[in-house]
């Protein structure tokens, strides 16, 4: 089975990819940590996101020690790799790593912007989680704090708005909901009520495929 977890900055993907993961005894691959570490690697090596062709070299070398780097979840890091991520030979690089993931045999969660509509066309099931822009601010600021990074929530506010403008309208993948994913807003919903309200979504969904092809047969 394969899972497509889809939506904006600081919606909770990642949370609610893990807690599917569990839930449905699947393999879990956060596809952001892919262009964080691109990014993180050109940083380190003192190069300017800009450069194209220096990204596209990152993206052919990743070095996966870097998933655990204390720099990988900065809010420069996530700029950066917004950045990198819109050069569609970056993309290229990383899509058969990411769907490889996805077919393995045990089955898998992927969590990013375009699981959905590029990597993963096939998956049994998409969620496309939302949540207003301020709510996501919010929850952002309170992770900055819990992990001693605080930052302005305006500065937060600035950064998402700016992230979601430019991975929505990049020519190459933008982030965009599936036809068919399954729209889940958690703007009024607490972590615990948006996994129960996925996994009911899914359930479902999973349910009405089966009954559709039994008909069919
Ligand atoms: O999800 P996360 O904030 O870690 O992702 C960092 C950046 O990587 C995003 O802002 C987005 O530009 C890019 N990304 C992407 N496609 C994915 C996952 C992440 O373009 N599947």
């Amino acid at each position: 089975m394969i899972i497509a977890v889809d939506g904006p900055s600081a919606s909770g993907k990642g949370t609610l990819a893990r807690a599917l993961a569990e839930h449905f005894k699947l393999e879990h691959l956060d596809t952001g940590s892919l262009y964080r570490c691109v990014a993180l690697s050109m940083q380190l090596a003192g190069h300017n996101f800009q450069d194209e062709a220096l990204a596209i070299k990152a993206a052919h070398h990743l070095v996966p020690e870097l998933i655990n780097h204390p720099a990988l979840r900065t809010e420069t890091i996530g700029a950066g790799a917004s950045i990198v991520s819109a050069y569609p030979a970056v993309r290229q690089a990383l899509l058969q790593f990411q769907r490889d993931f996805a077919h393995s045999p045990s089955g898998a969660v992927l969590d990013g912007r375009d699981i959905g509509t590029v990597v993963c066309p096939d998956a049994d099931a998409k969620i496309f989680l939302t949540a207003a822009v301020d709510v996501r601010a919010r929850r952002r600021e309170q992770e900055l704090i819990e992990c001693g990074m605080p930052q302005p929530y305006l500065t937060i506010l600035a950064d998402l708005n700016k992230r979601d403008e430019r991975d929505a309208s990049r020519p190459t993948a933008p982030l965009k909901a599936a036809p068919d994913a399954l729209l889940l807003d958690s703007s009024n919903l607490g972590k615990e009520n948006t996994i129960v309200e996925a996994i009911r979504l899914i359930n479902t969904h999973l349910l009405q495929k089966v009954r559709l092809t039994s008909e069919q047969s």
